[in-house]
Formats: structure tokens, sequence, C-alpha cells
């Protein structure tokens, strides 16, 4: 159990000082008076053996964790500002002698945190007090966007990762068990691998790039049988950098008839589940219109009514070539859970489907207000060809009438891509075969059009969603969504949010939840503050079209 702490109040010396200091307080002084530790150890039991207790009480730490992000400061700074900043020890409750500790402590408390899954405590806490103190609370307005996070560890193509990971188990080998891989490793290899690869020294041409990374995976098979031959240094298999070595591997090559073969790109597994880099093997490739990365990316969903302040309630960190429209119901769950549901969530076309608009009442009485993406078919694009709108559906009948006046023959159940329910349409192959406007129906050489539509339910909720949308009224209820984007512009430009400050997923899901408590720490101390929340800019040149 961890003993209770006893050192919460503040020192009247500490006290005396920072008031002279700050006679008007600063932020972190105003968190304090406000919400007391924000914190407590019993919050972070979970963290800490049922025997030991931590040498600082982990409330400081949480709260030191947040001021680091606040401030942006490295783990060297916080432990400085702990021992000389007069504000950070009337927060912390600490004597003006207080010799602080050793900046590691932090790092220890971090890795405790992520490992145990508990980094949402950061933020979840936090809520807690602020609807306590009235300042958040569920069924008002919500808004969600998401934005990419690079990777700590540079972007590497395929022929850098293969190397580039055999490299680094090699070095890890060499750090734990030098003498064994002494013994056996092939003269060559200290050519091939003793640096670190590079685009400009990699063979140049295709097939003798190939043959190249051919012979890097006979090495790397070599050195996993080796270590799986083992017995005294089986226990190698299981370290991360041997396993993700394992994995590369099984992504990158097959064995063909006996030999290693560098498996073509049209064979490779989804971007999503093949690693990209050995130092950072959570990180996914991810791409965006024309924007590609290697990292993660971040969902932040923030209160946006005009009477609080813009507090952000959730915060959920995903691979990079996670998709919005799945996390929209993940982001209603977690907020469930934490009481604090919108009446209005708004999102943008990434986040809308038809069947979200539906199920979004229904499973969590919350109004979704997002455009929909509009039908991406050639049919379409052109005005006067045959698109779903020119199709009359009776779904009593399950039959469709084409703009010829013909009847499709056949109409059955099926899935798209997500494993969303959806009905497969055909029309006949004589009347398509022979149809005077066939052009401006299908582009199949053969064969008659087919269409795929949404099952009823869905398909008159996402109709009556585009006309509403067609709506000033709806345009002006959905202007409120673009507030996010400042939020991310806050994140990005104020706390570093672009860049992992460290190497994995949990580490980085940690930074995002300390950096969103830290944005809600300024909002909060503002608004208290009577600080109003600044306008969106307008350049004085848009400024003219109003
Ligand atoms: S191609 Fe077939 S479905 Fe399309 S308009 Fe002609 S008959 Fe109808």
């Amino acid at each position: 159990m961890l003993k209770p702490e006893t050192k919460r109040e503040i020192p009247e010396a500490t006290i005396r000082v920072a008031k002279a200091a700050f006679p008007k307080g600063n932020k972190i002084m105003q968190l304090r008076d406000e919400f007391g530790t924000l914190y407590e150890d019993e919050d972070f039991a979970a963290l800490f053996s049922a025997t030991g207790q931590p040498a600082i009480a982990p409330w400081r730490l949480a709260l030191i964790t947040v001021f680091q992000f606040l401030e942006g400061l490295s783990d060297r700074q916080a432990a400085e500002a702990v021992r000389s900043r007069i504000d950070w020890k009337y927060a912390l409750g600490l004597k003006l002698d207080d010799a602080g500790f050793d900046f590691s402590v932090l790092t220890e408390f971090r890795s405790r945190l992520s490992e145990s899954e508990n980094e949402q405590l950061l933020l979840d806490k936090m809520l807690e007090h602020f609807k306590t103190k009235g300042l958040l609370k569920a069924g008002g307005k919500q808004r969600s966007d998401s934005t990419h996070i690079l990777a700590q560890v540079r972007a590497l193509n395929r022929s850098e990762c293969i190397i580039e990971s055999l490299r680094a188990a090699l070095n890890i080998v060499a750090t734990v068990e030098p003498a064994w891989l002494k013994a056996w490793v092939p003269d060559d290899w200290f050519e091939r691998y003793s640096l670190r690869i590079e685009e400009s020294r990699l063979i140049k041409g295709k097939e003798a790039r190939v043959q190249y990374l051919e012979q890097v995976a006979e090495d790397g098979f070599k050195l996993l049988e080796k270590i799986y031959q083992s017995s005294s240094h089986s226990y190698l298999a299981s370290l991360p950098v041997i396993e993700g070595l394992r994995k590369v591997w099984l992504d990158q090559f097959w064995i063909n008839e006996g030999v290693v073969t560098y498996r073509e790109a049209k064979d490779l597994a989804p971007a999503s589940q093949r690693i990209n880099s050995p130092y950072d093997p959570d990180a996914q490739f991810g791409n965006k219109r024309s924007m590609t990365w290697t990292g993660y990316k971040v969902f932040i969903t923030e209160a946006c009514d005009a009477d609080a302040p813009h507090i952000i309630t959730n915060v959920i960190t995903t691979g990079a070539s996670a998709s919005d429209m799945n996390q929209t119901q993940r982001i209603h769950t977690k907020l469930k859970a934490k009481q604090l549901l919108p009446k209005e969530h708004l999102a943008d076309a990434g986040f809308v489907d038809s069947g979200l608009i539906l199920e979004s009442p229904r499973d969590f009485g919350l109004e979704l207000l997002g455009p929909l993406r509009e039908d991406t078919s050639w049919q379409a694009k052109l005005e006067e060809a045959y698109d779903l709108s020119r199709f009359t559906i009776h779904w009593d009948a399950e039959r469709m009438i084409c703009p010829e006046g013909k009847e499709s023959s056949s109409w059955s159940a099926t899935k798209d891509l997500s494993g969303n329910d959806r009905i497969a349409v055909k029309f006949k192959h004589t009347d398509c075969a022979h149809c005077p406007s066939r052009q401006l129906c299908t582009r199949r050489k053969q064969g008659s059009r087919h269409l795929t539509i949404k099952p009823r339910e869905e398909h008159e909720a996402l109709l009556e969603a585009r006309a509403l949308q067609a709506h000033d009224e709806w345009k002006a209820r959905y202007k409120l969504r673009a507030g996010i984007e400042a939020t991310m512009s806050q994140g990005v430009r104020a706390n570093d949010l672009r860049r992992s400050r460290y190497r994995g997923f949990r580490k980085t899901s940690l930074q995002h939840v300390a950096i969103a408590a830290a944005i809600n720490m300024h909002r909060v101390t503002d608004w208290l503050a009577n600080i109003p929340i600044a306008t969106t800019r307008v350049s004085r040149f848009a400024r003219l079209a109003a």
C-alpha cells in the first residue's frame, strides 16, 4: 500500500516567498489555488508495488509531468525547476530548501504510467476536477479532429529498413553477448554492417540492389538460426530487436524452393502491418492526400460551448494508418465512460458516414454533425451520367429501376471492405448489352451495370442528411467545428505535438495525453482569470470579402 502523502500543505515560508515573487500569482500557482494538488497518490497506486513506497509522491510526479509539457521542458530542466522555481515549489507544496530529485525519476514514472497503460489518468483525473467546479459538463457541444505525428526516428525506405534491422540486432547482440557473437560472425559482416546505412551508399540498379538485399536476408537468417540453435543463448530470441528482425524478414522475404527471395511490392502485407523502422517498430507508414509520413496519428476532442472553457475531453493515439472513420464510435464510447457525452459532436467528413449519423443518437444519445462524403463514382462526376440518384429503388419489392426503365435482375446482401452490410444490385446482361445509354451508365467492357447500396434505413438517413446539409442553418451550426483546428495548431506550435518525443506507441500516447492536460491547464487558468478565448484570425484581405 502507498503511504498517505503527508506534505500536501504548502509550507508557510514557501507561500510567503512565492506571493512576494508573484503578487498576482501565475498559471501554476493559480492552478494550485483553484484545484489543490489535482492528483492523489491513490490515483497511481496501480503503478507501484504493494510493499514499496516511491521516493517522490506520485501526485507530484504527475503534476511535474504535466508542467513539463506546459512549458516544453526536458527532464533535466523539469528537475531543475523543482529545485529552483518558487512557483513550482508552491504548486508542489515543497519547502524552499527542498533538494528535489534526479531527473531520471521522471523517466521511470513515465515508463510505469505507459507500461501499465494508465497514461489517460493524467487527463481524466483533471477532468473530474473541472466537472466538480462546473467548468465542464456532459450534454453540450464537442468537436473532434486528427493530425499526423512524426515518429522520433528517421523514416526509412524498404532497403534501409531491412539493413538497419539487421544492424540494430547485431548491435544489441554485440552489447549483451560480445564474445559469443565474435566467435562465429563472418569477417565480411563487419564491412557490411559496421556503418549506418544511408540511401546514398546503397547499390544502384534494381537487380544489383535486390541481389544485395537477398545477401543481407541470408545473413539475417543465419543470425536468427544461431540464436535459435544455441541452448545457452536462445534467450536472445525474446529481445524486442530480435523479434523485430524476425518480423521484418517475414514481411520482406519468402523462401522460393529453398532460395531466399525478396518480395515484390505487390506481395507485401499492408503498410499498417509492417515494421518501418527497427528503432520504433510501432511507427506506421501513413498517407493522407499527397502527404506521407512514418509515425502515428492523434485524435483530439474538445468542448466548444460558448459559456465554458474549451477543455480537451478525450485524446486517442493510433498508428499512422488508422482511418478517422473508425475512431468516431471509439470517441463516443470513451466519452460515455467519462460521463461526458455531448449533445452535438462536430467532426469533418472523415469521421462521418450515414451509418454513424444513424447510430449516434440511438447508441449514444447525440447528434453527429458533419458533412457526408460526396459520391465519388465517375457517374456522379459527369452531369449527364447515370449515378445512383438516377435509379428508383423499390425497397419492399427488392428491385431497382434504371433510367432506361429496366428492372434489376438480382438483389443480394453483401459486405463492404470494412464489413458493413450492403446490398448488391445487378441488371440483366441482355438489357445492358443493347442499351443505347450504356456509355453513360457503365464502363464495364462486358456484362451489366452493378450497384452497391446501403441498407434502407442507412440509405434514407444519407438522403435526409444530404438534404439538411444544403441548408444555411446546418452550415451555420457546422461552422463551430473549425475551432478544433486552432487547438491542433496550439498543440503543434506551442507544445511540440507534431513530433513524438519518445519511441513506441505507449510513450507517444502518454505524450499526447500530457500535452492535452497542459493545454487544459492553460485554458482553464485563462478562463478563471477572465481572459477571453481568442477569436479566429482573419487576414485583412479576407475581411474585404465580408
Ligand atoms: S446500361 Fe443497363 S442499367 Fe444502365 S441504363 Fe442501360 S439498361 Fe439500364
